[in-house]
């Protein structure tokens, strides 16, 4: 059996020579641990001489003292080195200049879009959605247009196949929604619109739409102006007033474009109007009976008005935006201008 001296010493050389925290953890459970060198020496107490027993056991927990002290202060000196080492590994320098905070922001798409949610939600329509990915039935049969209408050439439109398109209007969600559902119907969806343009600053392959539409017992123009006029007051101010203009789309009898008397001059004609004080907004009327008619929906009882209008338009008017290229090229200088 190791004497006192040899293990304490085998210690104490363990101890000055350790490098880390870590190591001394180690020595610390192997010399003085329960199971430890130094420890065990106390087992073999039993086999002494009884007058000699007090006197061991004095002398090994007394090496088992010193011991623990040199590791507590090898300890204190190695944590001292390791803290050193860590503060230069993350050293700072507080005179770099810092990285700007990049906040993000809301689109000014989905920003206009949000405030045409908020508005028509307010005025009792329901948001739904419909795909981008449209059939040819749903895009255009279902809308009334005649078989050689000039809309539907590939000319204007994305064919995927003979039967899937790209929507080139959010109209085409009117006859999913007649499909599954029965008067009393308010509502509305905002989306991506395409369509085979060659683009420049006022056409583009790709923009945004809004269609809202109701059907009820008794709707009538007087309702579409009604609404439309509480829409646009919302949208652009207390004052706008709406104007009706005959105009043809194959999916509303009768049909009209709308327009709103400028917000910006009130009417009386400035460069955002082009001197007419009136802003076009987009297009509206009285749902076709052929539509209701083919989706089993009573026409003696029922009809409905429905409008549409281009998301773009409105922060181009409002912002004086004169390139509608800009909405999609994702260029931050143009992107930050707007409050999100
Ligand atoms: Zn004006």
């Amino acid at each position: 059996m190791p004497s006192i001296e040899t293990v304490e010493r085998e210690a104490m050389e363990a101890v000055a020579a350790a490098s880390s925290t870590q190591e001394l953890r180690e020595l610390e459970i192997r010399f003085l641990g329960k199971q430890g060198v130094l420890t065990g020496l106390l087992r073999a107490i039993g086999q002494l001489p009884p007058e000699e027993k007090p006197r061991f056991g004095q002398q090994v927990n007394a090496a088992k003292a010193r011991v623990q002290a040199a590791i507590d202060e090898r300890e204190r000196e190695l944590k001292r080195l390791e803290n050193a080492a860590r503060f230069e590994r993350e050293r700072i320098d507080p005179t770099m200049p810092g990285r700007r905070w990049r906040v993000g922001r809301r689109h000014v798409l989905q920003a206009t879009a949000d405030r045409i949610k908020a508005v028509l939600g307010g005025l009792g329509f329901e948001y739904l959605e419909s795909p981008e990915l449209e059939l040819f039935r749903y895009n255009f049969e279902a809308l009334n247009y005649p078989p050689d209408h000039p809309a539907m050439d590939e000319q204007d439109t994305f064919y995927i196949d003979d039967q899937h398109l790209l929507r080139t209007q959010c109209t085409a969600i009117q006859g999913r929604v007649f499909e599954r559902r029965k008067p009393p119907l308010r509502v509305f969806t905002i989306g991506r619109t395409y369509r085979n343009e060659n683009v420049d600053r006022t056409h583009g392959h790709t923009f945004h739409q809004v269609d809202c539409f109701m059907v009820d017992e008794g709707v009538s123009m007087a309702h579409l102006k009604g609404t439309l006029g509480q829409f646009a007051r919302s949208m652009f101010g207390s004052d706008v007033r709406v104007r009706f203009r005959p105009d043809f789309f194959p999916f509303v009898e009768p049909g009209v474009d709308y327009a709103i008397s400028c917000p910006f001059c009130g009417g009386s004609g400035c460069a955002v109007c082009k001197g007419s004080g009136w802003i076009e907004l987009g297009g509206a009327g009285l749902v076709h009976p052929n539509i209701l008619e083919a989706y089993g929906i009573d026409t003696d009882r029922y009809s409905g008005f429905a409008f549409g209008l281009g998301v773009e338009r409105i922060p181009m008017m409002s912002h004086g935006i004169d390139d509608l290229r800009h909405f999609l090229e994702n260029d931050l200088r143009f992107l930050e201008q707007f409050p999100s």
